[in-house]
């Protein structure tokens, strides 16, 4: 007589969407990677209560056909991938075609869309999974996902949730870094009815910066653009003076995509070393371009960390990009001081 159990198909479903939906802003970086997917423009992404209670992302992007609806919320559903080549050549932010199945796993769900191509819009209600209705709904193209109570058909999972504030909090840090990794999109983030963040889309990395951190920081930025071999490095750091006692002003983009890279942090580190105290650190958001072919996304659900197939070329470019930098502004500061 054995022992083992095959899981009914819902509580398998449970435990994957546990991988993907932490928390609320895992949520609200899935709904907005998939708006960018879509080309939109325009993203407003509203929250109530941290999130726990109400999310709504609403995009321009191309909106979905009614008859890819049902199978957008299966899971390994996607449009991004079709072979196993194509895994190579991962140009979206999504590809793993998981996220709209967890999330309708583990709250009530209910999305307003209508494809460019189409006349009349969709309206879909899911909750815990099971299908509500599917409904002609009247709206221009584009996406409205609006997400409502996270978690309440586990309790166990609701329970790790951090108060509201503080979930509040890692949405806002993380609309930070959405936005400066999209300087070309529009965004609005209202938090409990109130605008805390908006920026304008006009595809210039510094009105992001300024939008997010705020005018003294902005002001006080060196411009950063290279490129070494196949990798470019572009962006902003911080002058050598303006540094921090702490790493969390450094921010990294790789494709499009906000990464933690400690090889990232460790080329910044070493071209400014000499310049700063030890126990200093430099503050930089960066935007690296590198070939398809030398990073893997396809490491964890979340996606925050890429894997280097090959390091150095990475390190190498920001090093440099960096290093120039710094020498650039130190005679601009020349000139500008001869000029006075
Ligand atoms: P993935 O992004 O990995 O493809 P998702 O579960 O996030 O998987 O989404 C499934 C599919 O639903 C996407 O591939 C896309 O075709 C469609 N989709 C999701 N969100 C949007 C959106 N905001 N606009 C247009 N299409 C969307
Ligand atoms: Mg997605």
């Amino acid at each position: 007589m054995g022992v083992i159990n095959v899981l009914d198909k819902h509580i398998a479903e449970l435990i994957a969407a546990g991988e993907v939906v932490e928390r609320p802003s895992s949520v609200i970086k899935e709904l907005v990677e998939n708006s960018i997917d879509a080309g939109a423009k325009n993203i407003t992404v509203e929250i109530k209560n941290g999130g726990t209670t109400f999310m709504r992302v609403a995009d321009d992007g191309c909106g979905i056909y009614r008859d890819d609806i049902k199978k957008a919320f299966l899971r390994h559903a996607t449009s991004k991938v079709k072979t196993a080549n194509d895994l190579d050549m991962i140009s979206t932010l999504g590809f793993r075609g998981e996220a709209l199945a967890s999330i309708s796993a583990v709250s009530r769900l209910q999305v307003i869309t209508k494809n460019e191509n189409e006349e009349i819009g969709s309206c879909y209600e899911i909750e815990g999974g099971d299908e509500i209705s599917l409904e002609d709904a009247g709206c221009p193209t584009g996406t409205t996902f609006v997400i409502r109570d996270l978690f309440y058909n586990i309790p166990a999972r609701s329970k790790f949730l951090k108060k509201d504030v503080a979930e509040g909090n890692a949405v806002s840090a993380l609309m930070d870094k959405i936005v400066l990794s999209h300087p070309e999109v529009a965004f609005t983030f209202i938090r409990d009815g109130k605008q805390v963040l908006r920026t304008f889309g006009d595809g210039k990395l510094l009105s992001a910066i300024y939008s997010v951190f705020g005018k003294d920081f902005a002001k006080g930025l060196i411009p950063v653009d290279y490129t070494l071999d196949s990798v470019t490095v572009k962006g902003y750091i911080s002058k050598p003076i303006n540094s921090r006692p702490n790493r969390n002003m450094q921010n990294f983009f790789i494709n499009g995509r906000f990464v933690k890279t400690r090889t990232g942090m460790a080329a910044l580190e070493e071209a400014y070393k000499g310049s700063i105290m030890v126990g200093k650190f430099p503050s930089a958001v960066l935007q690296l371009t590198v070939p398809y072919g030398i990073i893997d996304v396809n490491v964890h659900p979340a996606k925050i960390e890429v894997r280097f197939i090959n390091e150095r070329p990475v390190f190498d470019a920001i090093y440099h990009a960096v290093k120039t930098a710094l020498q650039q502004g130190d005679e601009r500061k020349q000139i500008h001081f001869k000029e006075n």
